[in-house]
């Protein structure tokens, strides 16, 4: 793949050169080429490598000549008002397994599927890493966490618009605004997981439209429900919660 076939969004990454396929001369020319930023980044890089991981450890990353470029890094070293002193990279992964991107009903979104097998506990610390770092939307990994797998629609299926969402707190008959929180934990829906998971597959605009439409023991009269786990600590009450 030559860099005009790389996606445009890694335009600006920091190409790079493999030194081993060059001779002596050819490495001097590279080294000289370097900017003096660059060259004290491939000092210190330089005195890292090792030579027994089976990589490429005499990579050197070249500014000066793009044309005679062989791979590009992960590294962006010019982000338009970025901070200082914080480097900023895109993934660049190298995958030793099938791999597939598929497009979702909504442009400019992805479902990229691994042929990576794993226990579900290697899975959930995957998740909450992406969700730390930004890849993964958290209400997305927390719905997941809760359900036990994550999902995405079929090829092809199109997502439907989101119900309608009753904004704000609602008031009892009197005009009191209601506690809508579990009886036990007393957390609202927003910060219980179960309910972003809901609201996921059934397509509710929010946490709380899911618990509000969906749960079982939530009370309309006082707000009142309960949570999964306190619903059985509570040794499940019929009916609504009081
Ligand atoms: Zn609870």
């Amino acid at each position: 793949m030559s860099a005009a076939e790389l996606p445009a969004f890694m335009a600006g990454h920091q190409k790079m050169r493999f030194l081993r396929e060059l001779s002596e001369g050819q490495r001097r020319t590279e080294y000289n080429n370097l900017s003096p930023e660059l060259l004290e980044r491939q000092d210190e890089l330089d005195a890292m490598n090792t030579d027994d991981s089976g990589y490429d450890t005499d990579d050197v990353v070249v500014a000066a000549d793009d044309e005679k470029a062989d791979g590009i890094t992960s590294w962006m070293p010019e982000v338009p008002g970025s901070v200082p002193d914080v480097e900023f990279h895109r993934p660049v992964l190298d995958l030793d397994f099938d791999a597939a991107l598929v497009p979702s009903s909504t442009e400019g979104h992805w479902h990229l599927y691994l042929d990576a097998l794993m226990p579900w506990d290697d899975y959930a610390k995957l998740l909450t890493v992406m969700a730390e770092v930004g890849i993964l939307e958290q209400g997305y990994v927390d719905a997941s966490l809760a359900r036990g797998y994550s999902s995405a629609r079929l090829p092809g299926v199109m997502r439907p618009a989101p119900r309608k969402v009753r904004p704000g707190r609602r008031a009892d008959v009197a005009g009191n605004l209601l506690e809508e929180r579990c009886n036990g934990c007393k957390l609202e829906a927003h910060q219980l997981p179960e309910y972003a998971a809901i609201a996921l597959d059934e397509d509710y605009g929010s946490s709380l439209e899911a618990m509000r439409r969906e749960e079982g023991t939530y009370n309309r009269e006082n707000g009142h429900f309960w949570c999964n786990s306190c619903y059985i600590k509570a040794g499940m009450p019929l009916g609504v919660a009081l």
